[in-house]
């Protein structure tokens, strides 16, 4: 885990905690019930969009060309079960996660997606990120100020502060296109062949 990340796990805020679906890719839903020794219907929901999701438009691509619409047409996705509020169920009370080493590609990534063009670009929604910050410029001086940006300097810091190169990132990022176009070919017989539940 990044310091950036570390520091806002210690503050409470870290992006394991905030009610979004934590999308999951059958394969990694498979290295994750590898790793746990158990079945994948133990962690994982076939459900819908949650209103935060539904608001901040994550997953879904009707209005924004740089989000991947990975609901099919039943609008629903493959994703960890939550807590009762909302966080993901493998976060444990001190901000950690309890299956660090083969977490989602999601949560590899994340605040970094691929543009269409095939541009690395960051979640729009997550402004509040400390690493965001850093790549929009975003004014708040405790993050801002240590970066200076020229010729994509930026970029490549706000990459270091998850601990990717961006030729390792672009790497990621691209598994995770050839999982997505895995998933929507196949997520439907996954979910009945591992009698996922449907929410
Ligand atoms: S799998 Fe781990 S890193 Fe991903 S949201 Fe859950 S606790 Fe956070």
């Amino acid at each position: 885990m990044s310091l950036y990340c570390l520091e806002c796990s210690k503050k409470e805020l870290d992006c394991c905690r905030e009610a979004h679906a934590k999308f999951t890719t059958l394969k990694d839903a498979r290295r994750i019930a590898d790793f746990l020794q158990t079945d994948v219907s133990s962690f994982t929901v076939y459900g819908e969009l949650n209103d935060k999701d539904r608001e901040e438009h994550i997953y879904i691509s009707r209005d924004r060309g740089y989000y991947y619409d990975l609901t099919r047409k039943d609008g629903k996705l493959l994703q960890l079960k939550e807590k009762r509020d909302g966080s993901c169920m493998f976060h444990d009370e001190d901000g950690r996660c309890r299956i660090y080493s083969a977490r989602l590609l999601i949560c590899r990534t994340y605040p970094f997606w691929f543009s269409a063009k095939g541009d690395i670009i960051f979640d729009g929604c997550s402004s509040d990120c400390p690493i965001v910050c850093a790549v929009t410029g975003n004014d708040d001086p405790e993050d801002v100020t240590k970066i200076e940006d020229d010729e994509g300097s930026r970029l490549k810091l706000a990459l270091e502060y998850i601990g990717h190169t961006p030729g390792l990132i672009r790497e990621i990022l691209g598994q995770m296109m050839d999982e997505i176009e895995d998933y929507r070919l196949n997520i439907h017989q996954f979910v009945r062949d591992n009698r996922i539940e449907i929410i």
